[in-house]
């Protein structure tokens, strides 16, 4: 069995921050949750080892999930780490601009927590693929 893979969690909405994390914990996830763009960097850069994939919020005040993106998939040091972009499905231009910047996935809000840990699961597995 491996060890708990640690999924770092993004958004602006604590409603959301909570019941994500809510889910992933049912689903036997470590999480690590924030609030902003500004503090996901310096927790990635400081956390890096251990996350397996970061759940991205694109619209944030400050620094968006688009910038924190930029930052990791043009980082040797961070390109690794899986980044699933957290949208509201009508905003399907955001998802494309996402996939350019080398986003990994994305999982659309609102979600029901099954769907959310069956998705994460099957990316994590490398069962699914961007389309
Ligand atoms: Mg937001």
């Amino acid at each position: 069995m491996p060890g708990k893979e640690t999924i770092l969690v993004v958004d602006d909405e604590p409603d959301i921050l909570n019941l994500t994390e809510k889910f992933l914990k049912l689903g036997h996830f470590n999480t690590i949750t924030c609030s902003n763009g500004k503090d996901a960097v310096r927790i990635i850069e400081e956390k890096h080892g251990e996350i397996s994939l970061i759940l991205l919020d694109l619209m944030m005040p400050g620094m968006s999930g688009f910038e924190v993106l930029q930052v990791i998939k043009n980082s040797e040091k961070l390109n690794h780490i899986i980044v699933v972009l957290f949208t509201v499905k009508s905003f399907s231009e955001d998802i494309q601009k996402g996939k350019k910047l080398g986003a990994d996935y994305y999982i659309t809000k609102p979600f029901s927590g099954k769907e959310l840990l069956k998705q994460i699961q099957e990316i994590l597995q490398g069962v699914t693929s961007l389309n």
